[in-house]
Formats: structure tokens, C-alpha cells, sequence
């Protein structure tokens, strides 16, 4: 059973490396403060890191504080959560393969030497709040914020369509830890700064529109106007997908002079992790991602077009 390999390398390791993607968003980096926690409490000393640190919509969490951007030191073993494949991670475990990956992308590479890989599941923080206690680790209410964050986070507040009576079951019981859902919850997805919204507002003043396709761009010149300070979307993408009668949204947001960062979001019946997929990124069928060499115009014409293709093939889909 995989819960007895998992739970036999973890007891039988004295260190213990966590990391998860670059650019993190709340699943990620709850994932990575709730396992750290769980394992400290277990007597086990731990490297908590992210590659991109930990963007200020989550700094609040207990244990944030504790993840740095590269391990001080050779950890016995090393875990990989929420994320799909090794380069995903931004280096940080240099050439060694991950004894684990915790993971709920369907198109996860199983890129570690264990894999616990569920696409059904809401989100890799639903993964472990079920899981943990398998593995003999107990969830406190610190523990219980940073997966409810994360569960919060990667469901949209509970409105994506991988969103089960069983997801809502799992996040009261973690509820019932004592953790303020209201505070969790407005701090994941509603609050943000003013910067995000100016942010927000160069992104919606270039958006268009071509049939069941919106999309639009966030250069680096938009981001230093509005003195948006992390590398993210400020969440646009949700906005965008919220757009009525539309099929899929893309955003291009530019990173450096010839990287850009996509987010594709599609209505259900699409599945735009398969272009993602094609172009080296990952995701869900409705939610995906990739990271592209290329200048912000070329990148936009090339996506551009392969997504129309990819709508013009999958006509049928629309429901
Ligand atoms: P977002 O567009 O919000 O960054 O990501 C949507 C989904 O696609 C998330 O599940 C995210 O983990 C995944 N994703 C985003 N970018 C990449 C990427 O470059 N590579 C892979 N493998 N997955 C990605
Ligand atoms: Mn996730």
C-alpha cells in the first residue's frame, strides 16, 4: 500500500525536504506549511522551500514565515507537493529525484521514486488532510488554516467543477479544528491590494474577444505601473474565467524580454491542460499552465492560434 511506503520513508527519515512550484499559489504553499508543521510536530527536523518565497495573499499563515528559497542542507529525504513535474520545482533539488510527490494534476509526469497522484482530488491540501493521519500525522489548527487555505484557494471558494460533497466534508472537518473559515477565506480570494487592482486594470483595458475566446495580456511595464510587486497574475485569470458565454480565456503574462507565463481557463467539457501539455506545462482539464520562451507578441500570436485550433477541433465539446 502506498500509505505504508509513504508513512515507513517518512518515520524512517530524520530530515526532511518539502518544496512544491515556482510562483506558488495557495494550494502549494499550504500543502508545504501544513506537511512541515505536521512533521516537526513529529520530532522530525525540516527544510520548508518554495523557489518564488511566498506571495503576501498567504503570509499571514502560521509557519509561512518558516519556508525559505533553497535547502541549507542534504535532507534524508525530499517531498514534492501540488506540483507536476521536476522542473516545475525551479531547481531547488538540483539533480536528485523526489523520494515522494503528493500531487492532484492529471498530468503529473510521476517524476518521484513514490507517487501519490489523485486528479479527482479537489486539491493536494484535500490529498493530505486525508492522508496524514495515515501516516500517523496529527492536524492542529495551524496545521488545519494552511490546508483549508489551500483547499479554499485551488476550488475558487469552492466553485470549480472538481468541487465533491466530499471536498466540503474534508474542509469542515478541518473546520472543526478551530480555524476562522471567513478570515481564511477573504484573505485566500477577496482582499486584495491596491496595487492588484490597478494591476487588474491595465490586464481588462487590453482585453479581446474572437467568438467563444477572450484573452489578454499583463506585460512587465503593466506591472510597474501599478507597483504590483510579485511575479503572478494577481488572480486576473479567475476574473477572466468568469466572463459569461465564453468557451476559454488565455492570459499572457510577460516574466522577462523572452519568457512569458500562459494561463488558459476553460469552460467544463474543454481540456486545455492538453495544450498546455503539448507546450511543456501542465494543469487540469478546466485550469492550466505554461511557462514559454519567446517575446510577449510572439508568444501570444502562437498560442493564440493554437488555441483557436484546438476550439475549432473540439466544436462538439460546447455544452
Ligand atoms: P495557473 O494558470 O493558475 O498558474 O495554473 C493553472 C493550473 O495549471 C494549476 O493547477 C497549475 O499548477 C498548473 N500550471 C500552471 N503553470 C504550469 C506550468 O508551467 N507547468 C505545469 N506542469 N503546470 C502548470
Ligand atoms: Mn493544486
Amino acid at each position: 500500500m502506498i500509505d505504508n511506503q509513504i508513512k515507513d520513508l517518512i518515520h524512517n527519515a530524520a530530515t526532511i525536504g518539502i518544496t512544491s512550484h515556482i510562483r506558488p499559489d495557495g494550494d502549494a504553499i499550504g500543502s508545504v506549511i501544513a506537511l512541515g508543521l505536521a512533521l516537526e510536530k513529529a520530532s522530525k527536523k525540516v527544510e520548508m522551500v518554495l523557489r518564488s518565497g511566498v506571495s503576501k495573499t498567504f503570509r499571514h499563515l502560521p509557519g509561512a514565515n518558516l519556508i525559505k528559497r533553497s535547502f541549507a542542507t542534504d535532507c534524508d529525504i525530499y517531498i514534492v507537493l501540488d506540483c507536476s513535474d521536476e522542473l516545475r520545482t525551479g531547481g531547488v533539488l538540483k539533480d536528485r529525484k523526489p523520494d515522494i510527490v503528493i500531487d492532484h494534476h492529471s498530468t503529473n509526469s510521476e517524476f518521484g521514486k513514490v507517487n501519490l497522484v489523485e486528479p479527482e482530488a479537489v486539491a493536494t491540501c484535500s490529498m493530505l488532510a486525508e492522508h496524514m493521519p495515515r501516516w500517523g500525522l496529527e492536524i492542529d489548527e495551524a496545521i488545519a488554516a494552511a490546508l483549508l487555505s489551500g483547499i479554499i484557494s485551488d476550488s475558487i471558494g469552492f466553485r470549480t467543477s472538481n468541487t465533491t460533497s466530499n471536498s466540503l466534508r474534508i474542509a469542515a472537518d478541518l473546520m472543526d479544528k478551530g480555524v476562522d473559515i471567513t478570515n481564511l477565506y477573504n484573505k485566500a480570494l477577496i482582499s486584495k491590494s491596491f496595487e492588484s487592482f490597478n494591476y487588474w486594470g491595465f490586464g481588462l483595458a487590453k482585453l479581446q474577444r474572437e467568438n467563444g475566446l477572450v484573452w489578454t495580456t499583463l506585460s512587465l511595464e503593466d506591472r510597474k505601473n501599478a507597483g504590483y510587486m510579485d511575479e503572478d497574475d494577481a488572480d486576473l485569470t479567475n476574473i477572466l474565467s468568469s466572463i459569461e458565454d465564453i468557451d476559454v480565456a488565455v492570459l499572457f503574462i510577460e516574466q522577462s524580454a523572452d519568457n512569458v507565463k500562459v494561463s488558459w481557463r476553460a469552460r467544463p467539457g474543454f481540456d486545455v491542460a492538453v495544450i498546455a501539455k503539448s507546450l511543456g506545462g501542465g494543469g487540469h482539464p478546466p485550469a492550466a499552465g505554461a511557462d514559454l520562451k519567446g517575446s510577449l507578441p510572439e508568444v501570444q500570436e502562437k498560442i493564440l492560434k493554437l488555441t483557436k485550433e484546438y476550439l475549432e477541433k473540439n466544436e462538439n465539446r460546447k455544452h
